[in-house]
């Protein structure tokens, strides 16, 4: 599959920018040799004034512990029923129920890890802004550095489309790249 790249540009100014939909996966590892893995976003970084692939911001953590305790407590009872139910809700056969926890586990640690920041995977910085649009294509997420608004352009169906492989990129517990 190839995704047009967004084309932006700045109602006050002539900035001129792009956003790159390549297929990323962040592997987060932490210093015990747990690895999780998790979804990049591409959000504005005011430090390098670009959009930016960027850490995406971590789920709410109540309900992924709710989830958790749940599944907990059904592995402790042996009761079918509880064990169908889960199945239902969640689509999985009781094998899954263990590698579901094991997920959850690491969501949970992962989210506590990072908390509300979201860095840039370009420059390390922590100040990047969601590049959210209105239905007219206007940012939402953040001002422009002059003032002004950014702007999705639509996309141009001539350019050149590009097919990105899929990149793992590789953080640590703070969510900076390792070396
Ligand atoms: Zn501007
Ligand atoms: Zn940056």
């Amino acid at each position: 599959m190839s995704m047009p790249d967004g084309r932006l540009s700045c109602t006050a100014c002539d900035y001129r920018g792009f956003m790159v939909f390549r297929r990323i996966t962040l592997a987060y590892h932490f210093a015990d040799g747990t690895t999780v893995d998790a979804p990049r976003d591409i959000r504005w970084c005011s430090d390098c004034g670009n959009p930016r692939d960027t850490e995406s911001s971590q789920p709410a953590l109540e309900p992924l512990q709710a989830e958790l305790d749940a599944l907990k407590a059904s592995s402790a009872t042996p009761r079918y029923q509880v064990k169908r139910w889960f199945s239902r809700l969640f689509g999985l056969g009781a094998d899954d129920l263990q590698k579901r926890a094991d997920e959850l586990r690491g969501q949970i640690r992962l989210a506590k890890a990072r908390g509300d920041e979201c860095r840039c995977l370009t420059c390390a910085g922590v100040h990047t802004f969601p590049l959210t649009f209105d239905e007219n294509g206007v940012c939402t997420g953040f001002q422009h550095d002059c003032g002004g608004h950014l702007k999705l352009d639509p996309p141009d169906m001539d350019a050149p489309r590009f097919n990105y492989g899929r990149e793992t990129i590789h953080l640590d517990e703070a969510g900076k790249r390792i070396q």
